[in-house]
C-alpha cells in the first residue's frame, strides 16, 4: 500500500516537533483529549436532532487506556468520528484552526524557539512528541465503515478499512523507547496520566474514564483472637471518572483565578498571549446565563479583514449549540471571544431560528452593557494597559461610532482615544479634553492630517496654541466621521481648525476682516480667477499668524473625507471632492507682495498666486498637481 506524503508545511512541523528537545511534551494528551470532546460535542448536537445516534447525554465518555507491554496509550471517544475523507484533510494537513498562529510564526522565523510550541494548540500531531507511531482507528456516525490511519513521523502516512464496533475515535500512541533524559514511560503510569489530566484536562465536559488503582481494607478470610474478620489493605483497580467536568466558565469566581481562565481562553481560542482581560458574568433573572469573556491582548492579523469571523460560543447547559454566534456581539465589540452557557435556551432550536430568539437578545443587550463597562474600568484603572487594547481595536470602537447611522455612539463615546496637542500626541479621550479647556474656550479644536507631526503643523492651528489651549489630531481616515456622528464632547462642539470658524475673533474683529476683504476685493477676484475652479473661493484669514497661506475647505466634505473616499470607497466615492478655500494672511509680506502685483503687473501676480497656492497645498498636506510647473515658478524668482 502506497505511503501518502504529508503536506509540506506540515512536514515541517512534524520535523520541528519530533527533533526538537522540547521541554513541555506533555501537552499532547491535552491537544488528544480536546480533540475527542469536540468529536463528541458534535456527535451529543446531532443526537438531539436525530434519533439514529442512540446516545443520550450520559452515554458519552472520553476513555484512557494504557497497555504496559505493548507500550501504548489509548485515547477513545465516541464522538462523530471521521470519514475517510476527513481523514486526509484532518490529518494529513495542518490548515486548522489552532495551528494557523503556529504556522505564520514559523514562516517568519525558521529556527523559531521550540518552546513557542507549547503556547500555541499545535492538535493532533503533537502526539508524535511522545509517540514514534500514532494509529487513528475512527468510524463515522451514519457510516458501517471504519478505517485505520497510520504513521510513523514524517515520512507519510496509510489509510486502510477496518472494523470497529462503535462510532467514534481512538488514537493510538506507541510510545518511544526511554531514553537517557526523556522517560516516556511516563505516559504509561496512570498516576502520572491522572496529574496530567487534572492539570490540562479537568474542565473537559465529557467524563474522562480509566483504570485507577487504589488501595482499600479487604477482609483476609482469617479471624483474629477475637473471632473478628481480619483485614488488609489490599490494591485494586477500577475505571473512574477522572475530571471533574464542570466546565471552567461554570465555575465559581472564587474558585478560578484570572491566570487559569486565560490559560484556558489561549487553548480555546488559539492564542499565544494571555488575554487583557477576563470578563465573567453570571446573570439571574428574566434570562440565566453565564458568560466567560476575553479581550485578546492583540489584533489578530486578519482582524480587519473579512476573514475575521467574530462571535461568541453558544452552550445550554454545557452542550454546545453554536461555536461563533454573531448575534450575541455587537460589532462594535467583534473582538471579543468567549463563551455564553444558559440553561434557559431550548436545544432543539434551529440555529436559524435563534438569530431571532428572545431570549438570545436579552442576553446580547447584557453583554454588551458589560462589555463597555469593563472597558471603560480598564480604561479608569489602568490606563497602559487600555492603550495597549485601543492600539489593537481602537479602530473598531471608531468604526463602531460611524456604522448603523451612528445607533452605538452613545455607548462608544467614553472609550474613545484621539492624540492630542498635551504632552505631543498622548492619547486622551473626550471627556479629559473638556475638563482641561481653558478659559473662555468653548469648542473642542481638532486638526485633521496624515500623522500627528502633519496635523500639528498646520497653520490654521495657530491661534489655538497660541491660546494655549488642547487640539486634538485627527490622523484616521475614519476620524472626521466620528466627530461628526458624535455632534460633540460632553455638550461642548467640535471645531475643525481647517474648515470651521475658531470662534476667537469678536464681531468687531470679524467686521474689520470684512471691511478690509472688500477693499482687496478686485485682488481676491484677481487671484480666484487664475485658480479657477481648484478653488471654490479665496478669503482674507483670521486664523494665520507666520504663514502666508492656508488650504481650507467649505461645507460637509474635508480634505481628509476626500482622501477617505479615494481610498476606501474607490467607485463609490470616485469624484467626491472637498470644496476648497485658499485662505490669504494679510499682514503676511508675501501675500501684500502678490497683492500690490494684482494691480502693477498681472503676469508676476499669476505667477506668485500659482506659487502660494501650491504652498497652501503642500502646508495641508496634499501633493502638487504639476510639480515641475512649481518648480520652474520658484526658479523664475532667482
Ligand atoms: P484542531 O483541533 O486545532 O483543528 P488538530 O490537528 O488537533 O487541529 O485536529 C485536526 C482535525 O482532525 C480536527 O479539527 C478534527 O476535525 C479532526 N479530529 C482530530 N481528532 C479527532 C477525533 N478524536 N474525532 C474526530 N475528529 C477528530
Amino acid at each position: 500500500m502506497a505511503k501518502k506524503q504529508f503536506k509540506a508545511e506540515s512536514k515541517k512541523l512534524l520535523d520541528l516537533m519530533i527533533n526538537s528537545i522540547y521541554t513541555n511534551r506533555e501537552i499532547f494528551l491535552r491537544e488528544i483529549i480536546s480533540n475527542a470532546s469536540d468529536a463528541i460535542d458534535k456527535l451529543c448536537y446531532i443526537a438531539l436532532t436525530d434519533e439514529s445516534v442512540g446516545l443520550a447525554r450520559e452515554d458519552f465518555r472520553i476513555r484512557l487506556r494504557v497497555d504496559k507491554d505493548m507500550r501504548t496509550l489509548t485515547v477513545s471517544d465516541n464522538g462523530v468520528g471521521m470519514t475517510k475523507q476527513e481523514l486526509e484533510e484532518n490529518l494529513g494537513v495542518i490548515a486548522h484552526s489552532g495551528t494557523l498562529g503556529f504556522r505564520k510564526e514559523l514562516e517568519a522565523d525558521e529556527n523559531a524557539d521550540v518552546d513557542i510550541i507549547g503556547q500555541f494548540g499545535v492538535g493532533f500531531y503533537s502526539a508524535f512528541m511522545v509517540a514514534d507511531r500514532v494509529s487513528v482507528l475512527t468510524r463515522k456516525h451514519g457510516s458501517e465503515t471504519a478505517y485505520l490511519w497510520q504513521s510513523a513521523g514524517a515520512d507519510g502516512y496509510t489509510i486502510v478499512e477496518a472494523e470497529k464496533e462503535e462510532v467514534g475515535t481512538e488514537v493510538i500512541m506507541h510510545l518511544k523507547a526511554d531514553t537517557e533524559d526523556e522517560k516516556y514511560s511516563e505516559y504509561l503510569d496512570s498516576y502520572r496520566l491522572r496529574e496530567l489530566i487534572k492539570k490540562y484536562s479537568d474542565y473537559i465536559r465529557w467524563p474522562i474514564r480509566m483504570e485507577v488503582e487504589d488501595y482499600r481494607m479487604e477482609p483476609t478470610g482469617e479471624k483474629d483472637e477475637n473471632g473478628e474478620d481480619k483485614t488488609e489493605y489490599r490494591a485494586y483497580t477500577e475505571e473512574r471518572t477522572v475530571n471533574s467536568m464542570v466546565p471552567i466558565w461554570q465555575r465559581a469566581k472564587s474558585e478560578v483565578t484570572d491566570e487559569d481562565c486565560g490559560k484556558f481562553y489561549m487553548e480555546r481560542f488559539h492564542d499565544y498571549e494571555m488575554p487583557l482581560r477576563v470578563i465573567r458574568v453570571s446573570a439571574e433573572g428574566l434570562v440565566s446565563f453565564k458568560a466567560m469573556l476575553f479581550i485578546p491582548a492583540r489584533a489578530p492579523y486578519n482582524y480587519y479583514s473579512k476573514d475575521w469571523e467574530a462571535g461568541l460560543a453558544l452552550y445550554s447547559s454545557g452542550v454546545m449549540i453554536m461555536d461563533k454566534c454573531a448575534d450575541l456581539l455587537p460589532e462594535c465589540f467583534a473582538f471579543v471571544r468567549g463563551i455564553v452557557d444558559s440553561p434557559d435556551l431550548s436545544l432543539n432550536i434551529s440555529r436559524e431560528l435563534l438569530q431571532h430568539d428572545r431570549q438570545l437578545k436579552v442576553i446580547a443587550t447584557n453583554i454588551e452593557k458589560r462589555i463597555k463597562s469593563e472597558l471603560k474600568k480598564l480604561m479608569d484603572e489602568d490606563r497602559e494597559k487600555y492603550e495597549q487594547f485601543w492600539g489593537g481595536f481602537g479602530r473598531q470602537l471608531k468604526y463602531g461610532v460611524v456604522g448603523d447611522y451612528g445607533a452605538k455612539k452613545d455607548l462608544l463615546r467614553e472609550l474613545l482615544l484621539f492624540p492630542s496637542s498635551r504632552d505631543g500626541g498622548k492619547l486622551t479621550d473626550l471627556k479629559g479634553y473638556v475638563e482641561r479647556m481653558g478659559e473662555g474656550q468653548e469648542k473642542v479644536y481638532y486638526a485633521a492630517g496624515e500623522s500627528v507631526e502633519k496635523a500639528a503643523k498646520l497653520p490654521q492651528a495657530e491661534p489655538v496654541k497660541e491660546k494655549g489651549w488642547e487640539l486634538l489630531y485627527l490622523t484616521d481616515e475614519v476620524d472626521e466621521f466620528v466627530v461628526q456622528i458624535l455632534g460633540d464632547a460632553d455638550g461642548k462642539p467640535f471645531c475643525n481648525v481647517s474648515t470651521e470658524d475658531l470662534g476667537l475673533a469678536s464681531e468687531s474683529e470679524k467686521a474689520e476682516t470684512r471691511e478690509k476683504e472688500e477693499k482687496l476685493r478686485p485682488a481676491l477676484d484677481f487671484i480666484k480667477e487664475t485658480l479657477g475652479d481648484a478653488v471654490a473661493e479665496v478669503r482674507l484669514s483670521d486664523k494665520l499668524r507666520s504663514m502666508p497661506v492656508c488650504l481650507g475647505t467649505e461645507g460637509e466634505i474635508t480634505l481628509e473625507m476626500e482622501r477617505y473616499f479615494a481610498h476606501f470607497a474607490q467607485n463609490e466615492g470616485e469624484g467626491i471632492k472637498a470644496k476648497r478655500v485658499l485662505e490669504l494672511n494679510g499682514e503676511h509680506p508675501a501675500v501684500q507682495t502678490l497683492f500690490a502685483a494684482t494691480a502693477t503687473d498681472p503676469e508676476k501676480a499669476r505667477d506668485l498666486t500659482k506659487i502660494l497656492f501650491a504652498q497652501a497645498n503642500l502646508l495641508a498636506g496634499l501633493s502638487l498637481e504639476d510639480p515641475q510647473e512649481y518648480t520652474s515658478l520658484i526658479c523664475k524668482l532667482f
